[in-house]
């Protein structure tokens, strides 16, 4: 059987040559997912923003800092996490993809995830949710929903908790529920 981490770079590699149209507004950087790829765990953010586009990494700018600083506060590394993004590459201004461009990079975010194959996968934010659940934030957040075979846990994105703070506490529990799942296996 091929390795993961070859299938995954053929993955991005058909990704970079990904041309569409409705993809045109976006930056032509491609910036995939990174992390451990043998991880049970896998956290999908929205699309990168400014500092991601020029370093060609997720979450390196001040969302990946409050995320990897999280990760850490619950005992857990962003090391042993694989993390990536709905959308790989990134829209203008930050504005949130649109849902044609959601629709074109869906199927290689499957395929991604087909390789990883995590027992849990952690929504971050209301684009990751309505991608692959078609459900808005405030009726899952802290959840774990099952779909398609998957396992999904709902939540904040850390940018939401940056602009505000008033949901920090929220976001520091799901991150705390996320390592007691961990710490049982993720069996339950
Ligand atoms: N926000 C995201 O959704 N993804 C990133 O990679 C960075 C910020």
């Amino acid at each position: 059987m091929r390795n993961k981490q070859q299938e995954l770079l053929d993955l991005y590699d058909t990704l970079k040559s990904l041309s569409d149209p409705s993809l045109s507004d976006l930056s032509v950087n491609l910036v995939p997912g990174e992390g451990n790829v043998d991880s049970q765990v896998v956290f999908v953010g929205e699309a990168p923003g400014r500092d991601e586009d020029k370093q060609g990494r997720p979450f390196v700018g001040s969302a990946g800092r409050f995320l990897n600083d999280a990760l850490e506060k619950a005992g857990l590394q962003r090391s042993d996490v694989y993390i990536t993004n709905v959308v790989k590459r990134r829209p203008p201004r930050n504005r949130p993809p649109r849902k044609a461009e959601v629709a074109l990079f869906l199927p290689y975010l499957l395929h991604e995830l087909e390789i990883i194959r995590p027992k849990l996968i952690c929504l971050l934010g209301a684009t990751a949710i309505r991608a692959l659940l078609n459900q808005p934030l405030s009726e899952v957040r802290g959840q774990i929903v099952e779909s398609e075979g998957w396992r999904f846990y709902c939540m904040y994105h850390p940018a939401a908790v940056i602009y505000d703070p008033g949901v920090e506490r929220i976001f520091f529990e799901d991150i705390a529920k996320i390592r007691k799942l961990i710490d049982a296996g993720l069996s339950s």
